[in-house]
């Protein structure tokens, strides 16, 4: 393999992805696969888990290995305890799963903040946490976090999204200066607008879709395909120098 392809050659790793049964997190968990990466696929769906399972192994690249569960509820120290001694460890961890309940700010309850606080931002912390020993014993890691336009901006009807997606902004370089020196580097991707359930109500609306689009530089939004580049990247030793970054992949939108 040449020394350009072999830089960004996961072989042999082993990639936790949350939120892998749909949208960022599926797409990165294919991503990670086909550069070489074993995968630990974590989600609710065990239908869709299984699918994905099932289209990962047949690539003949990498194993896949599924989890259900819920990250609201589970207990974060003793859910991957399991699939962990199978696969033997862990390199990579994308902290993908998340939600926007798009709540006007006089509607928000404690309970719909603490949801989307909790998950946004808690789990990627404290899941963290839980594999950063277990990198450690591999000689390092990457940990890439899903930051958002919502990290620099505010949105309407996101109060507690766009604190949770600001928090994990500043998050990513907190866990860059914890774990950096001993090789486990953490950066977050910040992604413009790109279609999935969680943005269906935006791209359902074409007027709106349109006006995001103009919004970039390039002229248009995201294809789920803009992100596989930037996920091997920052899962590989090709971005071994790069730690507590948040990097757009917005077409422009930050810059304009
Ligand atoms: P999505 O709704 O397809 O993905 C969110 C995932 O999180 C789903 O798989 C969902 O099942 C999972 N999830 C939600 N609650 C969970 C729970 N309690 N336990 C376990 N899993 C749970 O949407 P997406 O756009 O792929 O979102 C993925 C990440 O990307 C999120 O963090 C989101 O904030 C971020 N993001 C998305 C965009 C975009 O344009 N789509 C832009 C910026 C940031």
């Amino acid at each position: 393999m040449e020394a350009s392809a072999k830089m960004f050659s996961l072989k042999g790793k082993v990639a936790l992805v949350t939120g892998a049964t749909s949208g960022i997190g599926q797409r990165q968990a294919i991503a990670l696969s086909e550069a070489g990466a074993s995968i630990i696929a974590v989600g609710r769906n065990q239908d869709r888990l299984d699918a994905l399972v099932k289209e990962i192994s047949g690539n003949n690249i990498a194993a896949a290995y599924a989890v259900a569960c819920d990250l609201a509820t589970a207990d974060l120290s003793s859910v991957f305890e399991e699939v962990l001694k199978t696969t033997g460890g862990v390199d990579i961890l994308c902290n993908t799963a998340g939600v926007n309940l798009r709540e006007p700010a006089d509607q928000i309850t404690p309970e719909s903040w603490q949801q989307t606080l909790y998950l946004n931002l808690t789990v990627p912390f404290f899941l963290a946490r839980e594999l950063v020993p277990l990198m450690q014993q591999r000689g390092g890691g990457k940990i890439i976090n899903i930051a958002s336009l919502q990290s620099e901006r505010a949105f309407p009807n996101s109060a507690a999204y766009g604190a949770s997606k600001g928090g994990i902004a500043q998050l990513t370089r907190a866990m860059a200066e914890a774990w950096s020196s001993e090789e486990i580097c953490c950066n977050a991707i910040g992604p413009g607008f790109f279609p999935t359930a969680l943005t269906a109500k935006v791209f359902d609306n074409p007027e709106l879709s349109a006006k995001n689009a103009a919004q970039t530089a390039i002229g248009r939004n995201g294809e789920m395909k803009d992100l596989d580049g930037i996920t091997v990247f920052l899962a590989s030793s090709a971005s071994d120098y790069i730690t507590g970054q948040v990097i757009y992949v917005d077409g422009g939108f930050t810059a304009k």
